[in-house]
């Protein structure tokens, strides 16, 4: 028998080499993966394609609705790959930076350096910051070839790892050339979100929706906010995208670290006043690379993303080349579990937060979540084709278990994201109409997910008028005792 998650945020956790096999994909979706991220920063298409296709036939034999988010790299300036593919990095030791032209690998004493040359663009006296700025440089001589660093804060580098120089000024363009034809794979491959990175401005996104629009329907888009520059006009970004990510990684490099938190903050309350979801990424648990357990700290960090109000936690380096990979995932699950049940206790009613969308879908969630509240239901179910329905009702936190049924495959693995959301697949039946798509859904509630038949589940659909043409009735029902 299925039964509904305990957690009401999600979790997204990238694949890589530590789980891109089919024995770990399916583990992660059993310990509760329902985001599998792509990172575009790394691996060909050829890797991308045979991980998304066992992602895709794993979940179908799960019985799991499983969102796949493309992860495109932006401007990000890299590192090539290293000779050994990680080295040490030690304090006060000299290393070079040079611009790659052939994909020259580096190793302890030089670093060769994608998308721009540092010796035209760094000076003397400048920081350089490798791997989200956990190593640090000094620039303390230029040549015509190559910026000559002494090592200030050492560290384990990887091969492909970011390099940033904060203090120069770099104008790079939000969509490169090669997030063009990973668009072009993520459009042609019927990815379920595409993020896109560095994002500045609204502006950004509506250029990628309008290179997406070459191949077809633009994808859902989630704005990663990476960049100190994008939290000025963070409340437009968050208006024009499907979902936004708090990339705490780079965000830690353009910001000083000390401000991260508030940005975060910051980010997430007006996120959730649109009731855009949210990801908050990055170092959560990442001493789970090594470890079998995280940090108290780590612990206390995902209790604060949860309390700030994150839609979803998301993995990097721990389920991507971390040495437990689902054990991580099933530690974030029991973090986030444990911070509901407190928040829930503390908390103890409905978040209504204002109704900021006035139209008449939103009204009527409002008024869903409000009466489930009421009456004590059991639950909510939200009938919905695009999803739209249920990310909206999700914006109030209901105490109640909140089910999206719609007819639409697509929409089952975008819900995934979505706080609190259990997809529910139900057959299109054109002739029968919206009332048998609402018994269908009610008897999969009472028989999937174990509600007590004669219990009472607040209800929401659309008649489908042409003029309103979704959400905009709600009825109070039984889930039924008979079939
Ligand atoms: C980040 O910077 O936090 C992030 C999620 O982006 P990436 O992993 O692509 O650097």
């Amino acid at each position: 028998m299925k039964k509904r998650a305990k957690r009401n945020a999600k979790i997204v956790a990238t694949i890589g080499p530590a789980s891109s096999s089919r024995e770990v994909i399916r583990e992660l979706i059993i310990a509760g993966l329902n985001v599998a991220r792509l990172n575009f920063s790394h691996g060909t298409h050829e890797e991308h394609s045979k991980v998304l296709k066992i992602i895709r036939e794993e979940a179908v034999k799960l019985g799991a609705h499983i969102a796949v988010l493309q992860d495109l790299c932006g401007p990000k300036i890299r590192i090539t790959a290293l000779k050994d593919g990680e080295i040490y990095l030690e304090e006060g030791s000299t290393v070079e930076l040079r611009h790659a032209l052939n994909s020259e690998q580096g190793d302890k004493t030089k670093l060769f350096i994608e998308i721009f040359d540092p010796s035209k663009v760094v000076k003397v006296g400048e920081k350089v910051l490798l791997a989200d700025g956990r190593i640090t440089l000094l620039a303390e001589k230029i040549t015509a070839e190559a910026v000559i660093c002494k090592v200030t804060g050492s560290g384990i580098l990887r091969s492909k790892a970011g390099i940033s120089v904060p203090e120069s000024d770099l104008s790079l363009p939000c969509l490169t050339e090669k997030d063009k034809i990973d668009i072009k794979w993520g459009m042609q491959n019927d990815i379920d979100y595409v993020a896109l990175s560095f994002v500045g401005s609204q502006e950004d996104l509506r250029q990628t929706r309008e290179e997406m629009s070459k191949y077809g329907k633009p994808l859902p888009l989630v704005a990663k906010i990476e960049r100190a520059k994008a939290l000025d006009d963070v409340s437009s970004i968050i208006k024009n995208s499907d979902a936004v990510m708090v990339a705490r990684g780079d965000l830690g490099v353009d910001l000083p670290l000390e401000r991260v938190p508030g940005a975060q903050r910051f980010i997430i309350s007006s996120a959730n006043f649109e009731g855009t979801p949210v990801i908050t990424a990055t170092q959560m648990l990442m001493s789970m690379v090594e470890q079998i357990r995280p940090t108290r700290a780590e612990v206390s960090d995902v209790v604060t993303a949860i309390r700030d109000g994150t839609d979803a936690v998301m993995l990097s380096e721990e389920t991507a080349v971390g040495k437990h990979p689902v054990l991580a995932i099933k530690v974030l699950s029991d973090i986030v579990c444990e911070a509901e049940r407190e928040i829930r206790i503390e908390s103890g009613k409905l978040n209504l937060r204002h109704s900021d969308r006035a139209n008449v879908s939103d009204a009527i969630c409002y008024a869903a979540c409000n009466a489930a509240e009421k009456i004590s239901a059991t639950a909510i179910l939200a009938c919905t084709e695009s999803g739209l329905t249920a990310k909206l009702m999700a914006k109030y936190r209901p105490n109640q278990p909140l089910y999206g049924a719609t007819s639409q495959k697509k929409s089952l693995a975008r819900m995934a994201l979505f706080w609190g959301v259990e997809p529910i697949y139900i057959e299109l039946d054109k002739d029968a109409g919206i009332e048998s798509e609402i018994r269908e859904a009610m008897l999969a509630i009472r028989d999937n997910y174990d509600s007590k038949p004669g219990s009472r589940v607040v209800v929401t659909a659309g008649l489908r008028t042409k003029s309103t043409g979704s959400t905009n009735v709600m009825e109070i029902r039984e889930i039924p005792r008979s079939s």
